[in-house]
């Protein structure tokens, strides 16, 4: 193909510059091969056509309601509930420790019918947080997993600290050892946003505009 590119000296301006000369023949010839290119690109794109399950562009937003995940997709960090209600979270900090980020602070307290250390907030960052799996698999208890919402934006960013645990107090192992009519008095309702940064709608502080001094920039 060399010999196809001529080099000249052509003047442009007032300098004498070498440029590379391509044939006539050469150009029909990469003319030839985009053409082919695009036919075969054309070909598959039309082939689905006959075959719409083949299909893998997703219809987003319209198809929200029907998008699938694949099962090993990570977005929010869950606390696993049994059908009971309760929680397996015996409060170990394993996860806490496994956390690369620092975007999980389990906070314990002293259980007051039991006396045993047990789950106060499970306070995870969902704005430090990677999805690296590294707490699930920390966690010996089988109590955490990685769910699928991945809709997650908010307007300020204090909404991304969460409260994973609906209640404070014992695993499920636990509860279910006690006399049912104890169980109430074991545990204690916890909120979404309930965690040591009050974030739970109406008591949203006011964002104050951040100062910036001479030399931060
Ligand atoms: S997924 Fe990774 S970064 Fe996120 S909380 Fe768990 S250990 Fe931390
Ligand atoms: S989620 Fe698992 S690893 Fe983390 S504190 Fe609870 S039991 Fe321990």
């Amino acid at each position: 193909m060399t010999e196809q590119i001529k080099k000249e000296t052509r003047k442009i301006g007032l300098k004498d510059i070498p440029v590379a000369v391509v044939s006539p023949l050469k150009k029909a010839q990469s003319g030839l091969s985009a053409l082919a290119s695009l036919a075969k690109g054309m070909r598959l794109t039309f082939s689905y056509f006959r075959r719409p399950s083949k299909i893998v562009t997703q219809q987003y937003p319209e198809n929200r309601a029907t998008l699938k995940f694949p099962p090993r997709y990570r977005a929010m960090l869950k606390l696993i509930y049994e059908d009971n209600g309760y929680h397996r979270c015996t409060a170990c900090g394993l996860c806490d420790k496994a956390c690369p980020n620092g975007s999980i602070k389990v906070i314990t307290r002293k259980g007051a019918t039991t006396g045993r250390v047990e789950l106060d907030r499970y306070i995870w960052r969902l704005d430090s947080c990677v999805m690296c799996n590294a707490c699930v698999q920390a966690c010996p208890f089988d109590a955490l997993e990685m769910g699928h919402e991945f809709e997650n934006a908010v307007y300020d960013r204090r909404l991304l600290v969460f409260n994973l645990n609906r209640y404070a107090g014992p695993p499920a192992s636990v509860m279910l050892k006690a006399e049912e009519s104890l169980r109430p008095a074991m545990t204690e309702k916890r909120d979404r946003y309930g965690g040591p940064v009050p974030l739970n709608g109406a008591q949203i502080p006011v964002v104050k505009p951040l100062t910036i001094q001479e030399g931060d920039l």
